[in-house]
């Protein structure tokens, strides 16, 4: 089953609230590079990202205007369409700062996208000395946080399909074989459900996992290992992430006890999900109970991050963070301890928040699961 296409119109809304929430923010306009940020106010998605300049001018002064280098001038058409935006070109020879230079004021003030070229933003503030920008998501942070019906149908595709993934590797061989290699069988079940893009497929087993940003390595899986996997990726452009902690074999009464803390802190965690309440507040209710049970100091990570067109983006569920949960934000909510040269455990389920609370789009069992 595949998604719904994104119309023009919805593409048309999103471009007027950037520049609406621009102008809310004292931003003159949002310059938006190619990434998560042009692929969701546009769908246009160029396949190489390269050094030539391409950039999106969501300004309060005139139409939004995407340039593009000319060769890929054919490519942005197909993909934006006519009318969406006027397109404006520049060609290998010609200066590409002096053509982003006739969109811009300059005095003006103008968010960018994070994963803009440092070489971009150098060339533009060299044109127009002028001009200063700030990072969108330090200004913005809440521009694509909030999920529209279609937005939410495809996450909720991705995180059925990510469980689907799980079902099939309790199924799989663990003990005698790499990391890597169930890494790679996660990865190939990822896609056999829908997955166009695989970004990580953590296999952390032992001692490993208590590395939380572990991916794979050369350890061999023993019996009595216990083993975390967090993997995730985009389908229809759309992400999804979720982790379960697995055992080898019997599992220590150790294991037990920390998969069961674990298990309780990211329910408290999910429980706490309703509009109006702080981001912290999904933190502290994880956080509380993990450090009730003598482990805080073994927690150090945040409880989660948002998901959408990337697999990490705010809001995030962090100690500090005040923004409010407004129903179709959708984030991941993933306590776990790390007991170092030893083993780790999480729990990661993506959230969304309804007017009645939380709801999770991934649903597979989150007792602890022996494995072969
Ligand atoms: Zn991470
Ligand atoms: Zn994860
Ligand atoms: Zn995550």
């Amino acid at each position: 089953m595949s998604a719904v296409p994104f119309t023009r119109h919805d593409y048309a809304a999103r471009m007027a609230r950037v520049v609406e929430e621009g102008r809310a923010a004292g931003l003159d306009g949002v310059l938006i590079t190619p990434g998560p940020d042009l692929y969701w106010v546009t769908g246009y998605q160029p396949t190489a990202i390269t050094e030539r300049l391409t950039m999106l001018f969501l300004t309060t002064d005139r139409e939004p205007t995407l340039l593009v280098p000319t060769l890929e001038r054919p490519d942005a058409e197909a993909a934006v369409g006519a009318g969406a935006t006027t397109l404006a070109d520049w060609t290998d020879g010609a200066d590409p700062f002096a053509a982003a230079g006739a969109m811009l004021r300059p005095d003006g003030t103008y968010g960018i996208s994070d994963n803009a070229w440092a070489l971009h933003l150098l060339g533009l503030q060299a044109a127009l000395p002028g001009t200063a920008y700030h990072s969108l998501t330090h200004r913005l942070p809440m521009l694509r946080a909030v999920k529209d019906g279609n937005e939410l149908a495809r996450l909720e595709a991705a995180g059925a399909a990510a469980d689907a993934a799980y079902g099939e590797i309790l199924g799989v061989r663990f003990s005698g074989r790499k990391e890597t290699d169930v890494a790679r069988d996660l990865a190939e079940l990822l896609r056999s459900f829908g997955h166009e893009r695989v970004d990580f497929t953590v296999v952390g087993s032992g001692p490993n996992g208590a590395n939380p940003h572990h991916e794979a390595g050369d350890r061999v899986i023993e019996v009595g290992d216990c083993v975390v996997l967090d993997f995730g990726g985009l389908r229809d452009g759309y992400g999804s992430d979720t982790s379960r902690t697995v055992c080898v074999g019997e599992p220590t009464a150790e294991i037990r006890e920390v998969h069961e803390v674990v298990r309780l802190a990211q329910q408290a965690g999910v429980d706490a999900v309703r509009p109006g309440i702080a981001c912290q507040e999904v933190d502290r209710a994880a956080r509380r109970v993990i450090t009730d049970a003598g482990y805080g100091e073994q927690f150090i990570h945040r409880t989660g991050h948002g998901i959408g067109t990337t697999t990490h983006e705010p809001p995030y569920m962090i100690e500090g963070e005040e923004l409010p949960l407004v129903p179709g934000m959708c984030f991941s909510v993933e306590p776990g301890v790390y007991l170092t040269g030893r083993f780790g455990v999480r729990i990661e389920d993506i959230v969304t928040v309804t007017a009645g609370g939380g709801r999770r789009f991934n649903n597979t069992d989150r007792a602890l699961q022996v494995v072969a």
